[in-house]
């Protein structure tokens, strides 16, 4: 990590609160949560299942608004914003990775990386070629462009959805448990190539997990449960 580019705070949550439901069945997923993620920074949120994860990690990128509470991504407030606005900024800023990887199943491995490059609009589509193949290349899998997801192993899969993310050249990227779906040693691979990300560009991760091995390699540790934040190794 270089000290100089901690100055910028890519994300600033301010007094965040998110609840579903009425009643006597309203959950409070998100109580009070203020968060600043800076640039370079590689972020674990840990929690247990239901703690509140995902919620975060959806109203940071945009994909889900707070009911009360600021949230500002890239110095833009996303609170006003519309759907068309927060579109954009997620497709320029942010690349998000599932758990659940999220691979269009009809479209082989290449396509799934090249397809939202050109949907997104801003490249030519010999460079969105380029950039597909370039992306596959580097997370190990050069050779299996012309497979289906259905043709892929977990691990590869994820790896997939990591090109895709990586080929729109995010400054951060969001993952919510993208271990959780893998054994132990694809695991730990997908660990060390997030971490390379991190290190090569300064890409900058804020990822959930349940696994003490990205926990461990994560220079920043924020915790949260029941919806509070309860622990930041930074503060
Ligand atoms: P985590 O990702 O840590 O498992 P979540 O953010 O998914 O936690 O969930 C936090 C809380 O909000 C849980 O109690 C969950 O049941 C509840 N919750 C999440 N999404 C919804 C939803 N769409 N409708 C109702 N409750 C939800
Ligand atoms: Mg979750």
């Amino acid at each position: 990590m270089h000290s100089k580019v901690k100055m910028l705070p890519v994300i600033m949550l301010n007094d965040v609160s998110r609840s579903y439901g009425v009643k006597e069945s309203k959950v409070e997923a998100l109580k009070n949560v203020n968060l600043e993620v800076f640039s370079g920074e590689f972020l674990a949120l840990c929690g247990p299942s239901g703690s509140g994860k995902s919620t975060l990690l959806n109203i940071l990128a945009g994909i889900d608004k707070p009911n009360s509470g600021t949230v500002i991504l890239f110095r833009k407030l996303l609170n006003q914003l519309q759907e068309k606005e927060l579109a954009a900024i997620r497709s320029h800023y942010l690349g998000f990775i599932f758990q659940s990887f999220n691979l269009i199943p009809v479209l082989n491995a290449f396509d799934n990386v090249y397809y939202p490059l050109i949907l997104n609009g801003h490249i030519s589509k010999s460079e969105a070629k380029e950039r597909a193949a370039h992306y596959l290349s580097s997370v190990g899998l050069a050779d299996m462009g012309y497979r289906k997801p259905g043709q892929l192993s977990g691990g590869q899969q994820q790896r997939v959805a990591i090109a895709r993310a990586l080929a729109h050249k995010p400054q951060l990227i969001v993952a919510d448990e993208p271990t959780g779906n893998l054994d132990q040693v694809t695991g730990e691979s997908i660990i060390e190539l997030l971490v390379d990300i991190n290190r090569r560009n300064g890409t900058t991760l804020v990822i959930s997990t349940h696994s003490l091995q990205l926990k461990a390699r994560a220079q920043r540790v924020v915790e949260i449960c029941d919806g509070e934040m309860t622990y930041d190794s930074a503060q």
